[in-house]
């Protein structure tokens, strides 16, 4: 096993990954809140986190990737009211969507996909050991975490007090916190709200930052390896789950804290494209997976990552060169072991905080010297490099029969059709010329224009 290096928000630094058992990982990522479609910057923490579980299983780990839902919310019973249906109605169409398109992505799912709906019993039970122990207090009908009692508070985002200050978005309760940096734990049923659990200090539902800490620690336990998210969740949603789980339990809640950066949109060239791509399933329809996941490998995960039609066609060329050079490859011949070397860098690269950019510079790297060997007249064999597509989730890009056009590909087809049916030739040149890009030929036959993979 490589030794692997993560860089840690908590402590500000790269750390070793030490687990809490040997052999295993456990993980926890904050999934999505549901009240509308997932769009694409969701999409990016599931990738990664799908990514980085396949690299540590590759380096032989056992990976607990737990993945939750918010689906009790204010942003879900706000969305309800305003579609006039009702939330549950509302959180149960978009959880579904949401399964339905980050399986599109062809990455698999994590292990648990825990709904906060589903977790009341453990998310009250953690609620009373923190009143029990003088963390939290009930105040007309809502329980508040008593900031004032953790001195450690503010240790991921390191803030100040008055940077601190929290509020519940419902300003005639303010006056119910002992202090303005206090959080609500639990939220008293309101009029127009129709969904209520019931609890000791009255009828409710939990705040969104206790869901996860209650959720965590019945999937993972406490003390466990790598809790994620992205970086707008470091406060107050992380900072308040470390609260609340170290206070009530006295062990930190994860030892390694990892954030992605966010997905930037490029507004000026998002409004001259067609469609709203910002949506995670128009972005698959119009793009295709491959071009997708190959988009979020190219930053390093800590970064931010600018989302632009240019970017996801330039992602979709890099996927056809793999897929062209991967048709170069004899099965039969063995592995060359003079391309080792690029095995060896593109796995180091993930050992050291992830970095996905790097590791895709030696997977093109190895496909510039694999073409010049070709050229040269050797024989190559698959070996590695399958390996090595299987851990970005893309090992069909070998196989012989994968020759389905792509949606990309149909869409250009289809344009270039549109352009020639108006006589605009230049356009339906330059669609021509795009498709043979990506590795695709348009023949005009009797049945109408056809793809076909290039030789
Ligand atoms: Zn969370």
């Amino acid at each position: 096993m490589r030794e692997i290096r993560l860089y840690d928000s908590l402590s500000g630094e790269l750390r070793r990954l030490e687990t809490r058992e040997a052999g295993k990982v456990r993980i926890y990522a904050c999934g999505p809140t549901v009240y509308a479609p997932v769009h694409v910057g969701n999409a990016r923490p599931f990738v990664v986190f799908a990514l980085l579980r396949r690299f540590l299983e590759q380096e032989g780990y056992e990976v607990t990737l737990v993945e939750n839902i918010t689906d009790v919310n204010d942003k879900i019973y706000d969305a309800a009211r305003e579609e006039g249906v009702s939330s549950d109605e509302l959180a149960g169409a978009m959880s579904a969507r949401y399964i339905l398109d980050t399986d599109r992505l062809g990455l698999g799912r994590p292990d648990h996909e825990p709904k906060a709906s589903e977790a009341i019993p453990g998310i009250i039970d953690l609620i009373e050991a923190l009143i029990d122990a003088g963390h939290a207090y009930a105040a007309g009908g809502d329980v508040y975490f008593r900031v004032g009692s953790f001195p450690a508070y503010g240790k991921l985002s390191n803030r100040t007090l008055e940077e601190m200050v929290q509020s519940e978005g419902d300003e005639a309760r303010a006056e119910l916190k002992e202090s303005p940096q206090d959080f609500a734990l639990w939220k008293a049923h309101k009029p127009g709200e129709d969904t209520s659990w019931p609890a000791p200090w009255g009828a409710g539902r939990p705040g969104w930052h206790i869901e996860c800490s209650a959720m965590a620690e019945r999937l993972l336990g406490l003390d466990f390896d790598i809790h994620g998210g992205g970086l707008d969740l470091v406060f107050p949603h992380h900072e308040n789950e470390i609260a609340q789980t170290e206070a009530a339990r006295g062990v930190p809640l994860a030892r390694i804290w990892m954030h992605n950066g966010m997905v930037r949109l490029d507004e000026e060239k998002m409004s001259k494209s067609v469609g709203n791509m910002r949506l995670l399933r128009q972005a698959l329809d119009r793009f295709g997976r491959d071009a997708l996941v190959m988009y979020f490998i190219a930053g390093h995960y800590r970064q931010p990552l600018s989302f632009s039609p240019e970017a996801l066609d330039d992602a979709a060329r890099s996927v056809e060169r793999i897929r062209e050079f991967g048709r170069r490859l004899d099965p039969s011949a063995p592995g060359p072991e003079a391309l080792e070397p690029f095995l060896k860098r593109f796995y180091d690269a993930l050992a050291d905080d992830f970095n996905t950019p790097a590791a895709r510079a030696a997977l093109f790297d190895w496909v510039t010297e694999g073409n010049r060997r070709l050229d040269s007249g050797q024989q190559l064999g698959i070996g590695g490099f399958a390996e090595v597509l299987r851990s970005i989730g893309m090992e069909h890009l070998l196989d012989p029969t994968d020759d389905a056009p792509d949606s990309v590909a149909e869409r250009l087809a289809g344009e270039r059709e549109a352009a020639r049916g108006e006589g605009d030739y230049a356009t339906a040149d330059a669609k021509r010329d795009e498709l043979a890009a990506l590795g695709w030929e348009v023949r005009d036959t009797a049945g109408g224009p056809r793809l076909v993979r290039r030789a």
